[in-house]
């Protein structure tokens, strides 16, 4: 027998269950419309009902009962058997208003407005690249859409990578999502088995994940250089262009790296500087550099070198980052003293372990 767990896949359109023939189908209101949670419906075949054996004994499922013999009487129809104990009568009176909406808009015109921006966001996603030309997004199951009755999907899951190769793991994307007001879905979205498949995870590869230690929900996304989920994004009827363009930018601006300022070739080094009087064109006597000190972030520590490449607009990397705080406002050194006690280590990483002392 086939049961269809329809709870996302019906969210903008019901499955076609000529081409996808099923005995039971689940599906969740707030997946559809967004409220009520908790709430869903279990769609049965009739030829499939009386195969549903349940023998819970209580409220809403007895049709007469006898209490000093063993003398029970279920009730016969399927939803009398299984709707059981007081339904979520308020939660159900609220449905209406959802299918109201749904019908107002249509399905068709629901699928078309949220395949539309799937599309987009998805070609616009496979086309971002690393300043090298490499691929930031890699989309998992993009064949599926190559199948002709299958119109794309409102949904795209994906997993980021960085420019040499290695994977942003899904909740350092997730927590950086949530600071900008998107809410996004990681992991394994309650599918172990498409998941394995599309992240390339062998038997023996997600029993020694979580031999050490990783469990659903916690936060080893990356384990041994595969990553152990993946991001998915969804869009509904709700959704806006302007959501599309808030998400692609996010993505741009947190996990791409840009072309930098290129260095027009020259470096600045203690022993070659000359101090050359703009007039005259002569050596200035007596004047000689002391050190070359770099600040990458604005406010934090600098390190010091003996030689730096130029670049447009001065000593390459030169101040060229800045910390901001989660609500979006930028630190300097004059709001948070402590900022200063932040140091960069060679390969870029801000972290206060940089310097022991503090
Ligand atoms: C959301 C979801 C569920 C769970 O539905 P709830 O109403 O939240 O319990 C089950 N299966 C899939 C595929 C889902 O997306």
């Amino acid at each position: 027998m086939v049961l269809i767990d329809a709870a996302k896949g019906c969210a903008t359109e019901p499955p076609n269950l000529d081409v996808y023939p099923a005995d039971f189908v689940v599906c969740s209101f707030y997946k559809i419309f967004g409220y009520p949670t908790g709430l869903g419906a279990l769609i049965v075949k009739n030829e499939a009902a009386s195969l549903l054996n349940k023998t819970y004994f209580s409220g809403g499922t007895v049709a007469a009962s006898i209490a000093d013999i063993d003398f029970v009487q279920k009730r016969k129809s399927i939803e009398q058997v299984l709707e059981d104990g007081t339904i979520s009568f308020l939660s159900i009176a609220s449905l209406q208003h959802g299918f109201k909406i749904i019908e107002m808009l249509t399905t068709s015109a629901i699928a078309l407005h949220t395949s539309s921006l799937a599309t987009y966001v998805r070609k616009k996603m496979l086309y971002m690249k690393h300043r090298n030309k490499k691929n930031v997004c890699i989309i998992y199951g993009q064949e599926a859409s190559k199948v002709a009755d299958l119109k794309t999907s409102p949904t795209i899951t994906f997993n980021l990578k960085r420019e040499d190769g290695t994977w942003f793991g899904y909740r350092e994307v997730e927590k950086l999502a949530s600071l900008s007001g998107i809410h996004l879905r990681t992991g394994c979205f309650c599918n172990p088995g498409a998941c394995a498949k599309y992240l390339g995870l062998s038997h023996s590869d997600l029993v020694s994940n979580f031999e050490a230690g990783h469990v659903c929900w916690d936060d080893n996304d990356v384990i041994k250089g595969k990553p152990t989920g993946a991001v998915r994004i969804s869009f509904g009827y709700i959704s806006t262009y302007q959501d599309a363009e808030e998400f692609l930018k996010f993505l741009q601006s947190s996990f791409v790296s840009k072309p930098i300022a290129s260095s027009n070739g020259h470096t600045l080094s203690m022993n070659t500087l000359n101090l050359v009087d703009n007039q005259s064109q002569q050596v200035v006597p007596d004047v000689r550099l002391k050190s070359i000190i770099i600040y990458p972030v604005k406010s934090c520590q600098g390190f010091s070198v003996q030689s730096w490449p130029l670049a447009a607009g001065g000593l390459k990397y030169d101040r060229e980052w800045l910390l901001q705080g989660s609500g979006g406002e930028i630190l300097t050194q004059k709001k948070v003293t402590e900022s200063f006690l932040l140091s960069v280590c060679s390969t870029l990483w801000i972290t206060p372990q940089c310097c022991p002392k503090s």
